[in-house]
């Protein structure tokens, strides 16, 4: 276990130098305050838990102090921002302050994001809220719990400093932990600027560090895009799976090691809507929840188009056309297993859409349903929750072919409950949770942003005494308008 003093660095990307990024110092916030910490994030760099107890902690993660070997840095990127090119963005209020290397040999980015204003802040502040900095945080932390790839967070630090939104509130910090903070659109902006040595530095770079074994393959760059794709459609099938609305696909904000990354707007299903649109700016529901699928082969064929001067150009389309069968192969094996079922049988993929059209109809709420089916005996489960559906018929017929196809398996009710529960979250990070939590942390009261995280942390137990979590959305909760501003 390791004091913050003690953490080896090695800043691989800052190594690529200016073309790549530039040195920014953190700009502070006031009285920091440390608001929630990450044990399992801590855990990741071998840190001591008892060093969030420290003065230093939150002077660090506030942007106060720093480690010598810490080298900060804004890199460039651009994207493509609902469906239109913004040729430069960049860290406009985060920066990479180093890669630590854990004893396992990991590198783990140190990102701070709200650390002021950089050279590509453009007409923003540098800042984040506390509001988003909790939002990020929570489902970082809690993604990564269910078991979906995310970046993720080390804690939140609060501060004095006034913001403004849409109105007055105060910033904060969230320190991001990533294996790599590049994006779709670092390739995207050497490809634009037609700087194709860099577009090739930057290939290198990551080819050697994040996708090694593709060095041994004939086209290597072709082979790291396949990758790309074939990761990416894993992360896809896993928000589909569990109901996870990003909000904000822009090609800036996917990961090129097919991570969750940059929560916005974000937002779990309450009822189930495929027609879902979480982030209230999305006029066109371009993001909307089932979009998610044919936006991320969208996003996959732009960050294609800016890897064509290095790969061929049928081998890269041959790779995006793996994103869809991929991508179905992954949510069809993760239906199976939310439905109790341990094998694969031919007309599943009909028993999943004929299961969400109902839900969809009868607006029924989308995590709880498959807990409460593995809860208790088959027939059982389907004869409480048939209460809920307004189509009986349709929901008989459909209950009939899921005892028809024997969802215990050959096994006991005991075994299939806790099959079903490790896989069928009780708790999942609601906009109404977060926003609780978020009114009572704006008071300075951070008692239930952090008993949160600790409940969203292990979202398959069964917490007794927490169950005041595991609720259905409140009215007021149910269709909350989350701002997009952070
Ligand atoms: P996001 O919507 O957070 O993914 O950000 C999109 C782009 O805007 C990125 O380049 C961000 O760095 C930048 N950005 C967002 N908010 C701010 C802000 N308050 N100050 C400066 N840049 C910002
Ligand atoms: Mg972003």
């Amino acid at each position: 276990m390791k004091q913050l003093s003690e953490l080896t660095f090695d800043n691989r990307f800052a190594r690529l130098g200016d073309a790549f990024s530039t040195h920014v110092l953190p700009e502070p916030i006031a009285e920091p305050r440390l608001v929630v910490t990450s044990q399992a994030a801590m855990e990741l760099l071998d840190l001591d838990p008892e060093e969030a107890n420290t003065e230093v902690f939150a002077q660090i993660f506030a942007g106060h102090k720093l480690w010598s070997d810490a080298e900060p840095r804004a890199m460039v990127y651009s994207g493509h921002q609902f469906g239109g090119y913004t040729p430069r963005l960049g860290d406009g209020r985060g920066l990479l302050l180093g890669e630590v290397v854990n004893q396992a040999g990991e590198h783990w980015d140190l990102h701070l994001k709200g650390a002021g204003a950089t050279p590509y802040s453009r007409m923003g502040d540098g800042r984040a809220v506390l509001r988003s900095s909790i939002r990020e945080f929570l489902a970082s932390e809690h993604l990564h719990a269910l078991g979906i790839a995310s970046s993720r967070a080390l804690c939140v630090t609060g501060s004095s400093t006034p913001v403004w939104r849409e109105k007055q509130e105060t910033a904060a910090m969230v320190l991001r932990l990533a294996q790599s903070h590049i994006r779709f659109g670092h390739f995207e902006y050497f490809y634009y600027t037609q700087q194709h040595k860099l577009l090739e530095q930057l290939a290198e770079h990551v080819l050697h560090n994040h996708f090694e074994a593709c060095l041994q393959e004939q086209a290597p760059y072709s082979a790291m895009f396949r990758q790309i794709v074939e990761r990416t459609a894993e992360m896809i099938a896993y928000w589909q799976a569990y109901g996870f609305c990003h909000g904000v696909m822009n090609t800036d904000n996917m990961s090129i090691l097919g991570i969750t990354f940059d929560y916005g707007p974000y937002a779990f299903l309450d009822d189930f809507d495929a027609k879902h649109i979480c982030n209230h700016s999305d006029d066109t529901g371009r993001y909307s929840f089932s979009n998610q699928v044919p936006i991320a082969q969208w996003n996959l064929a732009a960050l294609g188009q800016a890897l064509t001067p290095l790969a061929g150009v049928d081998e890269l389309r041959a790779s995006l056309e793996l994103f869809l069968p991929l991508y179905q192969s992954h949510y069809l094996d993760l239906m199976r297993r939310r439905l109790g079922f341990t094998s694969a049988k031919d007309d599943d993929q009909a028993l999943v859409q004929e299961l969400l059209q109902l839900m969809q109809n009868s607006a029924i709420d989308y995590s709880l349903f498959f807990r409460e089916l593995g809860e208790s005996e088959p027939q059982a489960a389907l004869a409480r929750l048939r209460d809920d559906f307004t189509d009986l018929a349709g929901f008989d017929a459909w209950s009939q072919r899921y005892m028809d196809r024997d969802p215990l398996q050959g096994q006991s009710q005991q075994q299939r409950r806790e099959r079903m529960h490790g896989v069928n979250p009780k708790f999942i990070l609601r906009n109404y949770l977060a926003q609780q939590a978020i009114e009572a942390a704006e008071k300075g009261d951070y008692s239930v942003v952090r008993e949160l995280h600790q409940v969203l942390s292990h979202p398959f137990a069964e917490q007794p005494g927490k169950e005041r979590f595991a609720q259905r959305p409140p009215d007021w909760g149910k269709h909350l308008e989350i701002s997009c501003s952070s």
